[in-house]
Parts: C-alpha cells; structure tokens; sequence
C-alpha cells in the first residue's frame, strides 16, 4: 500500500488529506509540530477577542482522523531525505542547533504544505521578548500571555495582518500605534480612495496611525523585554509590545542549503535546496503542483507557480487558493492528473466592523486599458469600485467596502464579460442583503448616469428574481 506523508495540517495539506482519502485506499499520514488537530488559522482573532474558544476553530470533530484513517502525528521535520524517501524529525523542545534527530518516517509520495512565516527584515531588536508576528498558534499562545503587561503597543507594517494585531490590542484597551512606511494605507493593493476609506476608519477606531514612518530599531531593556522603538526619523516611542506584520514568506528555510546559489537567468531564477529540490521564494512547482523531484509536490502558501495561471502572481499566500492545491494535488496523485485552476481571484477581510470583498482584478493604479468607476456613501464606511475594459465595457473587478456581494454574481458576471451598464442594472442581483441595502443601488446609479450622461434604469426586482430562482 502507497503511503502518502503531508508536512502540514494547515488548510492545503488537509484538503489533500480529505481528498486522496476520497479518491484511494493509501495510507495517509499529516505531520505538523504547530497543533494537534487542523484549525482556521483566520479565526484567531476571535480566540483572542474571547469571541470563540479555540475549540471552535477546528472545522472537524476529533475523532473525523481515525475514523477516516488519515493519521496524525504531532512532530517538527528536521530534515528531508529525498534521495531515501525519508523525514527526520527533531527532538521535542531540543535546540535545532544541537542537530540531534528524533525519529524518521518513509514515504512513497511527499506533499509539502508548509505554510508562511511572518517577515523578519533583520532588525535591530526583532528577537526581544515582547516582539513577534500573528501568525502560528504559539503566536496566539504569547500574545495571550504577554498581553496584561502591554500599555502601549506598536504595530509595524500595514496590511491585513496588522489591522487585525490592532483590533484585537485595542479590544483589551491597549493603546497602538501603526507605523506605516508608505504614506497611506495598503495602497501597494488599494486604490486611493479605499485606501483613505480604510485609513480613516482606522483611526476613528483609536488606532494612531503614522503614515511614511519606518521601523529604525527594537530597543530592549536588561530583561530582554522590548520597552521601545526607534523610527528612521529618529522617533523614540515606548512601548511593551512590538507586532511585525510586514507580511510573510514561504516557510522553506529548512528546506534550504547553508550555501545554495541562485541558478538560471530564465524566470523565476532558482537556488537548489536539500537533495536538490528547486527552490526560490517558494517552493517551484509546475502546473500540476509537481516539484522538480519525483513524487514531491508542495501546495498552499509555500509554493511559488513556476508559470501562474493568467492574470494571476506566482505567490498567492490566501486560504482558498491553499485549499484548491489541496484537492488538485490529490487527484493528481490518485491518478487524476489535474492542472491547478484557482479560477476568479478573490478575497474578503474586515477593517474592524467594515467588511471588504474583491473580485477580479483590482489593482490599485489602472493601466490605460481599463477604466474605474467609484462610488462612496456619504458616511465613508461604504463604497463600490467596479472596474472595466475602456473599449468593450467588460467588467473586469469589483471592490466592496460595507456591502456584502454575491460571490457567484460577480464570478458569472466578471468570466461572461458583462458591460458596465448590464452589471448596474442589475446590481440588486449580486447585493446579499437586497431588502437591507437597496437604497444604495438607486444612489450608485445615479453616480453612473451624472458621470457618463447615461440614463441606466434598475432592472426591476421581479425582473431579477424571476432570473435568479
Ligand atoms: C491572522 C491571519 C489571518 C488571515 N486571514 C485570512 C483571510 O481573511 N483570508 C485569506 O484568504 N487568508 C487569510 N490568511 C492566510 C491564510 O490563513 C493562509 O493562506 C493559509 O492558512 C495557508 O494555509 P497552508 O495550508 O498553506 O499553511 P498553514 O496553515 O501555515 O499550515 C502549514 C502547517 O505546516 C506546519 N509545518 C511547517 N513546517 C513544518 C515542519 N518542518 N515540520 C512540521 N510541521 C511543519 C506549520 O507549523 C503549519 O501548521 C490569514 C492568515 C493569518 C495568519
């Protein structure tokens, strides 16, 4: 019997578990030194917040493994050898550098699902105690524990991550400050006028947000313990808690060789890792989610596309694309040969009680090709950016603040090249909450009409759903 190993009880490796469980008989094992048991990584938060208990972020029962014969083992994998089809783990709670190996497991066939670590850029003070990122259970774990000494908290870096360290300070009445390099916030993916939405709101949250400032140093006291940071500009500012969240990497770091040189001049340029496995920002794969060595395959945030699929990057550190490798890597090896597919991008999030959804391609400064339409109520908590092509009028994106849209809309909408105009018209057809948020639609068309001298009409709501049911 074929025995299948996944590094990874994130979302990718337990998707692939569940489904080569669907689709053959093999002996499936799921390591992970993180936790136990699979949980949502996006929850935490809300442990935090005291809204779930941990409990409540595991998506199966505890007995869903055994019963479906997918085993787990609770372990950190030191090392890889590829050549032997086997992994060593580390000793528990032993020091990585004392090289001592606890164990080793044999595989016929490899999955990879490794996950992100968050970014560290070689800062001065970034290991102090009282530093760290949001990312692992053991970051939820010190950050419960070290929360009742933070008065003052800084935050570095700002994007999703970082809005949520900010909520969930500021919901145990710690006062934060957000240091933000570029001068509004999120705008390397926001347009401008998101940006400024989200920013505001941000504030009136008492977040004291500082734009085009940079992290300089972490100063630590005699203890160890952070007790304050150090701007570019010279900013002294005191604080107990440092949260970096400049975002995250491919977790591969023990995958890499102490000297692995970058090779090629094609793109993406690669370094050979242990046994020879390619790597660069992530571990390559190629479309069927293959690695360049026989029966090894990586999938969810640790990989990076040698060739993307169109319109979309070679890093997609999200949890639907993590769960869509999971079930393609599964029928692939299960004898299904499957190419990954993640069709329409989205993403959702919330700014504190803002939701935020996007569809399609959204950048945040359009190409000439392309024109924007822009639409914020007069609260600024809620707007409609819709995105089209300049000759056809095809939308091509869709950003929502404070409206919750219907995925599978925008999906049919944006895949069949709908115009503009038909899209408007039938906007009520994608809003979630049609009877709650109606009065909006009536307002975001006539923005349209007044801008293009149009004179669109809202399909009437009978019309409507008599189309959708
Ligand atoms: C706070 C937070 C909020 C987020 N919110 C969103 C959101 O709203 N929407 C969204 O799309 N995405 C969100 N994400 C991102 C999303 O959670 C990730 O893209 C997704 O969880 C990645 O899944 P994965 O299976 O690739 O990896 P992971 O979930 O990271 O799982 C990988 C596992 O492998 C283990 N592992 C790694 N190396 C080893 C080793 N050597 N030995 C043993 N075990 C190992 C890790 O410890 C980990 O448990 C969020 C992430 C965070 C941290």
């Amino acid at each position: 019997m074929q025995h299948v190993v996944i590094i990874g009880n994130g979302i990718s490796g337990i998707t692939a578990a569940r489904h080569i469980r669907k689709l053959s008989d093999c002996k499936i094992t799921v390591i992970s030194g993180e936790t136990d048991y699979f949980f949502s990584r996006t929850a935490l938060m809300y442990v935090y917040m005291g809204h779930l208990k941990f409990e409540h972020t595991k998506p199966y029962e505890d007995w869903f493994w055994e019963k479906n014969r997918i085993e787990l083992k609770r372990a950190w994998v030191k090392t890889i050898d590829f050549e032997e089809k086997k992994l060593y783990f580390r000793i528990p709670n032993e020091d990585d550098k004392e090289a001592k190996i606890g164990g080793s497991i044999s595989y016929d066939k490899l999955i990879l699902a490794l996950g992100s670590t968050p970014n560290k850029f070689g800062w001065k003070g970034q290991n102090l105690r009282g530093v760290q990122g949001l990312y692992s259970y053991q970051d939820l774990e010190s950050l419960q524990e070290i929360t009742p000494k933070i008065n003052h908290a800084v935050i570095v870096g700002g994007g999703l991550i970082g809005v949520e360290l900010a909520e969930m300070l500021h919901s145990k009445g710690i006062k934060v400050t957000f240091l933000v390099r570029e001068s509004s916030f999120w705008n390397a993916i926001m347009p401008s006028e998101e940006s400024n939405l989200i920013a505001k709101h941000i504030a009136e949250n008492h977040i004291k947000l500082q734009f085009s400032s940079e992290l300089e140093e972490i100063i630590g006291d005699e203890n160890n313990q952070v007790k304050a940071i150090k701007t570019k500009s010279g900013e002294i500012i005191d604080c107990q808690f440092v949260g970096l969240t400049v975002g995250v990497s491919p977790n591969i770091n023990f995958l890499k060789l102490p000297q692995g040189n970058m090779i090629g001049r094609e793109k993406p340029a690669f370094i050979l890792g242990v046994g020879g496995l390619k790597l660069n920002r992530g571990i390559l794969v190629n479309e069927y989610l293959e690695t360049n060595l026989p029966d090894i395959y990586a999938i969810g945030d640790c990989v990076e596309h040698e060739n993307p699929p169109k319109d979309r990057k070679n890093l997609e550190q999200i949890w639907y694309t993590g769960r869509i490798m999971g079930e393609t890597v599964a029928r692939t090896i299960c004898g299904k040969p499957t190419k990954y597919q993640p069709g329409m991008f989205f993403n959702s999030a919330k700014f504190f009680d803002i939701e935020y959804q996007t569809y399609g391609q959204v950048p945040n400064i359009l190409s000439e090709d392309f024109k924007t339409f822009y639409w914020e109520h007069s609260s600024g908590k809620i707007c409609v950016r819709i995105n089209y092509e300049a000759n056809r009028k095809a939308v091509t994106g869709v950003n929502t603040f404070g409206i919750r849209m219907r995925h599978e809309v925008w999906d049919e909408w944006i895949s069949t090249k709908k115009t503009i105009e038909y899209v408007l018209e039938n906007l009520p057809k994608a809003n979630f909450d049609p009877e709650f948020f109606k009065q909006y639609e009536a307002e975001i068309m006539e923005k349209y009409n007044q801008e293009t001298g149009s004179n669109l009409k809202l399909k009437s709501k009978k019309g409507i759903f008599s189309k959708i049911f």
